[in-house]
């Protein structure tokens, strides 16, 4: 099998006359962590999203293991709906804020999406999600409900539940950005953890320090494309552009 985990070839998005992916095309090696950096409204939150199909690219192709779409063919009505979800299914989503279900347990949180979704047996589910709340550092937390969580306890939860559907990359969409700066730290180490444990990310962030100790590889998007991308050491280290340069320069 393939080491590409997620393959993205001239992806396109507009927003009636706004061009947002100009022309996108990258890949994310299994097991690896991609950081997607950029000024504000450069297209990142819409890649992230494209990756997930929330929202639909106008052409181009996504490909995540072994389902892959091509969106200029993408087939009108039920078809094309299939297409978009078996897709969906590959990956998981973490937002900025949790959304967890207020009146569930934290347990109820994690398993409800693998039971009533995916129909898997619920002792096994429980099980799972157990493990992936001790992971998180939670296990002694299953029975709270989510209000009675800190936010970065909360947003913690958030990434077990993603996680416990298995996904073949989990997707982060600026995950510290709506914490108080007292609680970014035990987040990001959680998401440090997830590569060291074989998961694959991709995550949309101004933590620059993050992206650097934790990227494999920085992709620096503009103005819709991808200005830059490779290592952290040379695009954050030593960036070849003058958009990237201009970019860090503003924020570190
Ligand atoms: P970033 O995450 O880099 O800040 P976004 O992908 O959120 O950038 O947004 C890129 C551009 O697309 C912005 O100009 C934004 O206003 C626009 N945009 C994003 N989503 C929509 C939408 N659903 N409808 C119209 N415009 C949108």
């Amino acid at each position: 099998m393939t080491d590409i985990r997620v393959e993205v070839t001239d992806l396109h998005k507009s927003f009636g006359s706004l061009d947002v992916l100009r022309g996108i095309d990258f890949s994310v090696l299994r097991g690896t962590s991609t950081a997607l950096l950029g000024p504000s409204g450069s297209g990142k939150t819409t890649l992230l999203r494209s990756l997930n199909v929330l929202d639909t690219p106008d052409r181009g192709v996504v490909r995540i293991d072994d389902v892959s779409v091509d969106f200029s063919a993408l087939p009108a009505g039920k078809a094309g709906r299939v297409a978009s979800q078996r897709l969906r299914g590959q990956s998981g989503m973490v937002f900025q804020s949790h959304n967890l279900f207020p009146h569930r347990t934290v347990l109820q949180n994690l398993t409800e999406g693998p039971v009533v979704a995916q129909g898997r047996p619920v002792e096994e589910v429980e099980a799972e999600a157990r493990v992936l709340l001790d992971q998180v550092g939670l296990a002694d937390r299953a029975s709270s409900y989510p209000h009675q969580l800190s936010g970065g306890q909360q947003q913690r939860v958030g990434i077990a539940r993603a996680l416990a559907l298995k996904p073949r990359v989990v997707l982060f969409d600026e995950p510290t950005s709506a914490l108080d700066p007292e609680l970014v730290g035990e987040v990001l180490a959680v998401i440090k953890d997830l590569a060291s444990q074989g998961w694959t990310t991709v995550i949309v962030t101004h933590e620059i320090q993050f992206a650097s100790h934790v990227a494999d590889q920085v992709l620096f998007l503009d103005g819709g494309v991808i200005v830059e991308s490779g290592p952290p050491a040379q695009v954050i280290g030593d960036p070849r552009e003058e958009r990237t340069q201009r970019f860090l320069s503003r924020i570190l």
